[in-house]
């Protein structure tokens, strides 16, 4: 019979004749405790015999894999005494010298007559060839086109060899495995078999046998993941009694008439997406990803507006208080327009405006109580707050929609706490992010939401020409540049390096560097000061003067990242460019070109490290937030993306978001199909067996509900 996973996950790699109680002790360090940890310990390489290069053929600065004995080795010390290995290795074309430095167990680990794979780039010094510090791998006296080679840990004392021998054996002895994927599927993605797959990741006759076995592998761990998150709405929406809000009314009408300018195309679907959710009895738990500046905030508004038509109150959480005080006076501005239609006879004119509050940790305590007292009667409408708001002992009079605003975790123990919050029902959740992420990456982090994408930015925004000024004259040319412009009338933000530590720290850098201005380049100058640190009140003067046009040039940290908008500003500087990621960049160079006139922004940096580089020459090419989102994921990798929302063991050993985009499209494709079939998973019994194994057990609980 074939086997499951979950059998060999039950199996101690420690019944394996060639590993033993001993061995399994070394594995346990590396995170292989089971038979099917040491299965899917997958390699990092394979080397092929056939395309081997040969060390003659190599010229200074390729990068290469070579196969070598080793002749000699040499332990010695440099002149600063740190520890040097010098080996000498021939493959029978020529000699190489490999040096490795602080690594002086090398000198144990590599021993004369034995074959060495060595992953480096060659370096021709005082006429010799050498590598310094490669990845090595001990390969023993295998044999075969093909080597699979380990992630080995010299630390623990595992050699690829070893491995690779335990591996036959547990291959050998499990025989065939259970296919979880339906042929029928199997068949139209074009994969090979799990048992075939398993097989030639491990010991491929060929490169072409292992990229199939990648394939079908890494397609598993994704379709997985997939089916968890479409399980995760599913539970969702069968576990909750939302609100069929009405839709219809005359105050949204009112409000998007009241507004200086008319929809774009994308507010409009989106708004309409919106709304349908919103009348339908299953709570919405929908995705709002735009550009910077594509009018999220509308939307969002337009949203908690359909509540409070029907008497229900709209809440937005926001991550900083910052944002959520910004966002509090945006939308009081906006609402301003729209009144809502009463009943009462002691209203005058039988319509009332739409009432809006504050709630942050700044909020004082008498505030707070009659605050409270308001959500609990419904006297007010739409409350902004940050995500505390959720923790605090808030009640809502009748909560209606929520919006969550940033890439914040919001999972199923906070929808809990809404409906909590809400009462009986369970409110409609909108969650927006600031920056866009590329597709592949939301349907994974954000593959229990359904998504709405604001594709198009209001007419009338000027195109914003960034430069990098990373030389004496171009630094001098931009605060030259600052100074025509303040000249002709328009203002300027100032953003600070980005210093480590606390709020504090950065505060007292941003102060430095206010005097600095003041007293240099933009001496003559009104300058403002902003960071986190000064009172609201303070802030508040600040913002109103730059607003104004009282101050010309507004010295800032990464306080006026999102929410802050003056037309009238056109240059941005930011200094030190390049400690800042692409995507809070992008932010930040959103607070410009939001006028008529032509802006620029200005980063600062003579970045020389190949990732700051890459950041800043894509912002130089383009202001698409969505082309550079997939730059971000391209340099820093989908650990960062994933590790904001994921949580537990995540089983993506093999797949990535970043290569493997086509089979993420396909996996989620067929991950709603089965469950769309079957949302209890009956009838694909394996895949939810497997399913079970890589969650905890209270989410399999949750999702396999019925
Ligand atoms: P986002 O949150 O998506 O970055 P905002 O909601 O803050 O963008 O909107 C940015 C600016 O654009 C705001 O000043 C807003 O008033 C304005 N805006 C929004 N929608 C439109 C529109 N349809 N036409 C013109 N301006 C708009
Ligand atoms: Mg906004």
């Amino acid at each position: 019979m074939a086997r499951r996973l979950a059998q060999l996950e039950g199996l101690s790699v420690a019944v394996l004749e060639s590993v033993g109680p001993k061995r399994a002790e070394k594995l346990e360090q590396v995170g292989v405790a089971t038979v099917l940890d040491l299965l899917t310990y997958y390699p990092r390489r394979y080397l092929d015999r056939t395309g081997e290069k040969s060390i003659r053929d190599l010229k200074p600065g390729d990068e290469a894999l070579i196969l070598a004995h080793i002749k000699r080795v040499d332990a010695k010390r440099t002149r600063n005494n740190k520890s040097m290995v010098e080996v000498a290795v021939f493959d029978g074309s020529a000699y190489l010298t490999v040096t490795f430095f602080n690594q002086p167990w090398r000198a144990k680990q590599l021993v004369p007559g034995t074959e060495i794979a060595l992953f480096g780039k060659l370096e021709i010094f005082r006429g010799s060839r050498r590598m310094t510090s490669p990845v090595v791998d001990l390969i023993g006296n295998r044999t075969g086109r093909i080597i699979a080679l380990y992630p080995q840990s010299e630390k623990v004392g595992l050699t690829t060899w070893e491995v690779s021998d335990w591996m036959a054996e547990a291959l050998r002895r499990a025989g065939d495995l259970v296919d979880p994927l339906p042929f029928g599927w199997r068949d139209e993605l074009d994969l090979v078999s799990r048992t075939w797959a398993m097989a030639n990741i491990h010991a491929p006759e060929t490169m072409g046998a292992a990229q199939a076995a990648r394939k079908r592998l890494a397609f598993d761990e994704l379709l997985r993941l997939q089916v968890v998150l479409v399980l995760r709405k599913h539970a969702v929406e069968r576990d909750s009694v939302g609100i069929r809000h009405e839709v219809g009314g005359a105050l949204v009408d009112r409000f998007i008439a009241s507004l200086p300018f008319p929809l774009t195309g994308a507010q409009q679907r989106a708004n309409y997406e919106i709304a349908l959710d919103l009348a339908r009895a299953i709570p919405m738990h929908r995705l709002l990803q735009g550009d910077v500046g594509a009018g999220k905030t509308l939307v969002a508004v337009t949203a908690m507006l359909h509540a409070v038509e029907g008497g229900y109150q709209g809440a937005l959480m926001a991550p900083t208080e910052v944002l959520a005080e910004q966002h509090y006076f945006g939308i009081r501005e906006l609402v301003a327009g729209a009144s809502l239609q009463v009943d009462d006879p002691a209203v005058l004119g039988g319509t009332r405006p739409v009432r809006v509050a504050l709630l942050t940790s700044r909020t004082t305590a008498a505030e707070r109580r009659e605050l409270h007292a308001a959500l609990r009667t419904g006297a007010v409408d739409l409350l902004i707050g940050t995500h505390a708001l959720i923790a605090e002992a808030v009640t809502f009079h009748r909560l209606g929609v929520v919006v969550i605003d940033e890439q914040h975790r919001f999972g199923v123990e906070q929808r809990a706490a809404l409906r909590e919050k809400a009462g009986d029902h369970d409110p409609d959740v909108l969650v927006m992010t600031a920056t866009p992420i590329p597709r592949t990456a939301a349907m994974t982090v954000y593959g229990d939401l359904d998504s709405t994408i604001l594709d198009e930015l209001p007419p009338g925004r000027t195109q914003i020409v960034t430069v990098w000024a990373r030389s004496e004259m171009e630094l001098a040319a931009a605060w030259e540049q600052v100074r025509a412009e303040v000249a002709a009338a328009r203002q300027v933000y100032v953003v600070c390096p980005l210093v480590e530590g606390s709020d504090k720290i950065m505060a007292r850098s941003a102060t430095e560097t206010f005097e600095e201005l003041s007293g240099g380049e933009l001496h003559g100058l009104r300058l403002g000061l902003l960071h986190g640190q000064m009172p609201s009140a303070e802030k508040e003067v600040v913002m109103t003067r730059f607003r104004g046009g009282l101050v010309d040039v507004l010295v800032a940290t990464t306080v006026i990242e999102v929410g802050v908008d003056v037309p009238n500003a056109t240059v941005m500087v930011i200094l030190d460019a390049d400690r800042f990621g692409i995507a809070q960049l992008h932010q930040l160079r959103g607070r410009v070109g939001r006028g008529t006139h032509a802006s620029t922004c200005f980063l600062l940096s003579d970045a020389k490290t190949p990732d700051g580089e890459a950041r800043l020459a894509a912002l130089v090419r383009t202001t698409d937030g969505f082309e550079l989102a997939e730059v971000d994921l391209e340099l820093r990798g989908e650990g960062t993306i994933l590790g904001t929302r994921q949580k537990g063991k995540t089983d993506l050993k093999l797949a990535s978001l970043r290569r493997d985009k086509g089979l993420v499209v396909e996996a989620r494709r067929v991950a709603m199909a089965i469950v769309a079939a079957d949302p209890t998973l009956d009838a694909h019994a394996d895949l939810k067996e497997e399913i079970a194994l890589f969650v905890d057990p209270e989410e399999s609980e949750f999702l396999f509900k019925s």
